[in-house]
């Protein structure tokens, strides 16, 4: 079978905004042939603001919109109506060049209904590398309302396995940094799922929680927890109302954050003199080994490594003084950072500055043989899946994961390739997939009636899926992954 990507997913998807832009650029263009020569024709902030626009807000009119800095708005940084065009740095404001482009992608965890596929948004997904800091960061950035709303779907105790990693950092931080009279501060605190330990031991807590119904949530089951942004302002009314933290916690949260400069300059000020941040994140240096590019999606505007964060920190005079891997989102890593001076630094550290030396993660080079790899994944992948299909064989997936989004999208895996994809969260079943439009069942469907392959998007997931899924296996059904390598699997 011939693997053509459907014209659905092919190129940009002309909204009425996007439209209306081009429209108001195009005259602006024939204004200034009629008036002669000149300078070239620029988009205002009221045009985009005309446009519809909700980036583009009148208190940053003339201003890059995630960073303080002035930066001229001009075409094309109002790509497409979800989205801001990074051509600078946000950690340093070195110029930025994408090394690797996924392609026009949607929101990726925008699971949709058939009637929403005509307004369904769309930005360009690539990543680039900063040369000055190394910090690796998306170069077009979503809108959050776009992807952070009343419906956001994603609930951290629908998972056995984090409920049970959450415990065990709250324990961790418990035991080695509060004080007397301990007051714990988390960002994207979620359900409450970590915070809750603090909770119940009744030491003194808040959470911070964007996502209103999620933050509803945790209120219920007794999490003090406020439903806002995290920045310097914020840091000064919490520091006014409940004094400063032994401890700033932030689980998969601040990779998410362009505005960094301002929640590390809050955390600076929040913290006690003895005071530590520990936050975790999907970790660079795993990213590169395993070639898991499905990281890279729309909520994670950073990839953070030791080296780029020792830069952002120093800015700020706190430094690292811990790290721990962690198993978690297939290879995260915890930072524990402190004032200045405050803590002696474990060899940890050190330790992992060398490996990232060893793996090359402050060199471009590395990140063009990244982009090569990636490439070669996704021909591996669709090549395998085609055969399978020309075979006759039934293909299905497992977890709709925000992951999956960049992976169908890249390498335009379809409905007619996947049947669906099975998925226990409720508030994605019986939707479409973003983009790709592939249907998402409940599990019962999966366990119904087998297929011969399952894709498994929630790769990072396997030890716990494959131990539930053993009759699967027994029926005669193989698994796909493609992290690090595309193969199938009994
Ligand atoms: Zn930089």
């Amino acid at each position: 079978m011939e693997w053509n990507k459907p014209p659905e997913i092919r190129g940009r998807r002309e909204t009425e905004r996007q439209q209306f832009v081009r429209a108001t650029y195009a005259q602006k263009v024939e204004e200034k042939r009629e008036a002669g020569d000149g300078p070239a024709p620029q988009l205002t902030a009221d045009d985009l603001r005309a446009a519809g626009s909700r980036t583009i807000g009148p208190e940053v009119s003339g201003k890059c919109v995630t960073f303080c800095e002035p930066s001229p708005i001009s075409w094309p940084i109002f790509s497409c109506g979800v989205a801001t065009a990074m051509k600078s740095c946000l950690i340093c404001k070195s110029a930025i060049e994408p090394f690797i482009s996924f392609g026009r992608m949607p929101i990726a965890n925008g699971f949709l209904t058939k009637e929403q596929f005509a307004v369904e948004p769309f930005y360009e997904l690539a990543t680039g590398f900063c040369k000055t800091c190394k910090m690796v960061q998306l170069t077009e950035l979503v809108d959050p309302d776009k992807m952070f709303h009343e419906n956001y779907a994603f609930f951290s105790s629908t998972s056995a396995g984090m409920a049970a990693h959450f415990e065990s950092m709250a324990k961790s931080v418990k035991a080695k940094y509060l004080g007397p009279d301990p007051f714990v501060v988390e960002i994207g605190s979620n359900d409450g799922i970590m915070l809750r330990h603090f909770a119940d031991a009744g030491i003194r807590h808040l959470g911070v929680e964007p996502s209103a119904n999620v933050a509803e949530v945790a209120r219920r089951r007794g999490i003090t927890t406020i439903s806002e942004f995290f920045d310097v302002n914020l840091a000064k009314r919490i520091t006014a109302e409940h004094g400063q933290a032994d401890a700033f916690l932030g689980a998969n949260v601040m990779c998410h954050i362009p505005t960094l400069h301002s929640v590390v300059a809050g955390v600076k000020m929040l913290l006690k003199p003895r005071g530590v941040l520990v936050f975790e994140d999907p970790y660079l240096g795993d990213i590169i080994e395993k070639g898991s590019y499905d990281q890279i999606y729309d909520e994670h505007a950073f990839y953070f490594s030791v080296t780029s964060l020792d830069h952002l920190f120093a800015e700020h005079e706190l430094e690292i003084i811990d790290v721990a891997s962690q198993l978690t989102h297939g290879g995260s890593m915890r930072y524990t950072v402190a004032h200045r001076g405050a803590w002696p630094v474990t060899p940890a550290v050190a330790a992992q500055r060398i490996k990232e030396t060893n793996l090359g993660l402050s060199r471009a080079e590395t990140y063009e043989q990244f982009r090569r790899r990636v490439e070669t994944s996704r021909d591996e992948l669709m090549a395998l899946l085609c055969k399978l299909k020309a075979d006759g064989k039934r293909v299905a997936a497992y977890g709709a994961t925000s992951k999956s989004t960049t992976v169908t999208n890249y390498c335009g895996i379809t409905p007619d390739i996947i049947e669906y994809i099975s998925d226990t969260t409720s508030i994605k079943q019986n939707k479409f997939s973003p983009g790709a439009h592939i249907p998402v069942k409940p599990h019962a469907e999966f366990a119904k009636r087998y297929p011969d392959y399952a894709l498994l998007f929630a790769w990072n997931h396997a030890a716990e899926i494959k131990a539930k899924e053993t009759a699967f296996i027994e029926s005669g059904g193989r698994w796909i992954v493609y992290v690090p390598r595309v193969e199938a699997q009994s």
